[in-house]
């Protein structure tokens, strides 16, 4: 068994992660998570939470799963987000055309459906399964489309990423933080992705939870007023450059700024405040890196971009968080499909001078001419340029009739103005993270075995913060002496809003080890000693050590091992063994 049917097996039957529909065969691509599962999805997202909403002051939106069709026009999802494919003409089986030629071309995506083809007939590629033909190549749209409303006529398209989100309400969003940028927007949720062959099981998913944070910045300044308490972590980087040579390398991240390998402050910042989410949600220091996007992976628009990757035993390194400089590339697209303004207007440090056109229509004369339509006319004058305020009439276009105006009526002049401030079109810096795949990583990594007293322990030591079951409490047997101070405990536990399980079946030893296996940092054993003593025992999951507590103190004392403010042994008297 490798390391993910390991992880796999234990999430499916401890009640973590199983494919969904197996009631009816399942269908690949979906996943439910579990009664465990849930609570810990749940625990990394508010984890997020406290890093990107609460920390850095940003607002939490949340919008339709299903957009409408000039969303993902502008986003180019439309157009651009499909894989080429071929098909056996013997099996019909179908693949992603240039993963069939990864070893014979470096860069196959770079290459155009027909080149493909013709790399595939020169260099005798044939179906994988079964030796037959293949098809010519055809794009295969990664979205999935429905219809709104009876009838079929309006295209709707389930969301393939929740950013559009924050693009298409990015009026309203300036608005609530009182025109200013630099400001963020995030959203946690659902996207789609009709993923042709998810065959590395929760890697690629065709439904998972995606939580991204836009990050709208004044394109002239890229630093950023807290890079200082960043600037000293050291960060595993796999630069464009390391990447030719083969290598990655540690390097503060002041370092990497300074020295031009990541781009700028901004970028710098949210790549190290990523580092520190996936740490404290329990990935492994040295199984994770960041890569920088090569020169040909990345989109044209963006300035820089670098995936956190975490180390997968089965799949190697895989992208689990992209970290980007969007530049003005989605709000420009907006503005384009949608013609409304999506800028900013920012006041210049120091006003400046400068020559401009000003126009002059003379209402007095407009008016009498043109009646209610003299406003439209005036407006359509002092919107043209020099060359067409020359002409003899000078022509405008209003409500889509030709008007001509005699020169007479309209002055214009060019003029030194002070201009104290510009519309701008903000850039976007997109922290983009996949939860389901951090969510397994985090299992993966916190996943070991350990032999004890001959047995084999399984152990997953998820952090405090995410771990879905907080506390266990054991009556050491399923007597009523024992499970009712039992349950009282449990309840009292509950009521300081702790996820407890209170587990009284099978022999305390399997009780443990099952409470191991999902992760619960401490379990409390009621015996007969609580009864006559009034204390009971906390076992700490890590270290199997135990610890004589008073039961009176347990409502302080575990809350207070759980944050992390007081050491295991201190908090009780050690149990010898
Ligand atoms: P992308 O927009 O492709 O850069 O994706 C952003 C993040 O979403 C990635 O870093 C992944 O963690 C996650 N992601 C993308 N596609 C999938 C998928 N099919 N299944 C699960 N997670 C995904």
């Amino acid at each position: 068994m490798d390391m993910y049917e390991k992880v796999i097996e234990l999430a499916r039957r401890r009640g973590f992660i199983w494919p969904a529909f197996e009631l009816y065969g399942g269908s690949a691509g979906f996943y439910d998570y579990g009664p465990l599962g849930a609570p810990l999805k749940r625990g990394i997202e508010d984890l997020w939470r406290g890093f990107f909403v609460i920390r850095e002051g940003f607002c939490e939106i949340e919008c339709p799963t299903i957009g409408v069709e000039e969303i993902f026009k502008a986003s180019g999802h439309l157009s651009g987000f499909s894989d080429p494919l071929t098909e056996c003409q013997e099996c019909r089986e179908i693949y992603r055309a240039d993963h069939l030629i990864k070893h014979i071309v470096e860069v196959p995506d770079a290459l155009a459906n027909e080149e493909i083809y013709r790399v595939i007939k020169e260099n005798d590629v044939f179906c994988p399964e079964c030796g037959g033909d293949l098809s010519e190549i055809y794009e295969f749209n990664l979205m999935f489309r429905t219809s709104i409303g009876p009838g079929g006529k309006q295209p709707g398209y389930l969301r393939p990423e929740t950013a559009q989100g924050m693009f298409v309400n990015f009026q309203r969003l300036l608005r609530h933080y009182r025109d200013r940028l630099p400001f963020g927007a995030v959203q946690i949720g659902k996207s789609y992705r009709n993923e042709i062959s998810p065959r590395q099981g929760v890697i690629r998913l065709r439904e998972f939870t995606q939580a991204e944070a836009e990050i709208f910045i004044n394109p002239a300044d890229k630093s950023h007023p807290r890079f200082g308490e960043v600037a000293d972590l050291v960060l595993t980087l796999y630069s464009q450059e390391a990447q030719e040579r083969g290598e990655a390398e540690e390097m503060t991240v002041s370092e990497a700024v300074a020295k031009g390998i990541i781009a700028h402050e901004i970028l710098g910042y949210y790549v190290a405040r990523t580092y520190q989410f996936l740490l404290e949600a329990g990935l492994s220091e040295d199984k994770l890196r960041f890569r920088q996007h090569k020169a040909d992976e990345m989109a044209h628009y963006a300035a820089d971009c670098w995936d956190a990757e975490a180390l997968l035993d089965r799949f190697g390194w895989i992208e689990i968080v992209g970290v980007a400089d969007r530049t003005n590339y989605d709000l420009r697209s907006h503005m384009a499909q949608s013609q409304a303004n999506l800028t900013v207007y920012l006041p210049l440090d120091l006003p400046r001078r400068e020559e401009r056109l000003v126009v002059r229509p003379d209402m007095k004369r407009l008016g009498p001419l043109f009646r209610k339509g003299a406003k439209a006319v005036a407006d359509a004058l002092s919107a043209l340029p020099m060359e067409e305020l020359k002409r003899d009439p000078i022509v405008v276009v209003v409500d889509g009739e030709r008007v001509e105006v005699d020169p007479d009526l309209v002055a214009f002049e060019m003029e030194e103005v002070e201009v104290r401030g510009e519309e701008v079109v903000p850039h976007v810096i997109e922290p983009s993270f996949g939860i389901d795949r951090i969510l397994y990583s985090v299992l993966e990594h916190s996943y070991r075995e350990e032999e004890v007293e001959g047995e084999t322990r399984a152990v997953l030591a998820l952090k405090n913060r995410v771990v879905p079951i907080q506390v266990a409490v054991l009556p050491l047997m399923d007597r009523d002496e024992l499970s009712g101070p039992a349950e009282e405990i449990a309840r009292e536990l509950r009521a300081l809003d702790l996820r407890v399980e209170y587990d009284s079946s099978g022999s305390i030893g399997r009780r443990y080890r099952r409470n191991d296996e999902v992760g619960t940092p401490y379990s409390i054993t009621i015996d007969y000693e609580t009864l006559e003593e009034g204390t009971v025992t906390i076992r700490d999951r890590d270290s199997m050590a135990q610890i004589r507590v008073a039961r009176s103190e347990i409502a302080e004392k575990i809350p207070a091992l759980l944050r992390g403010e007081r050491g295991f042994s201190e908090a009780g008297t050690p149990l010898g063994g």
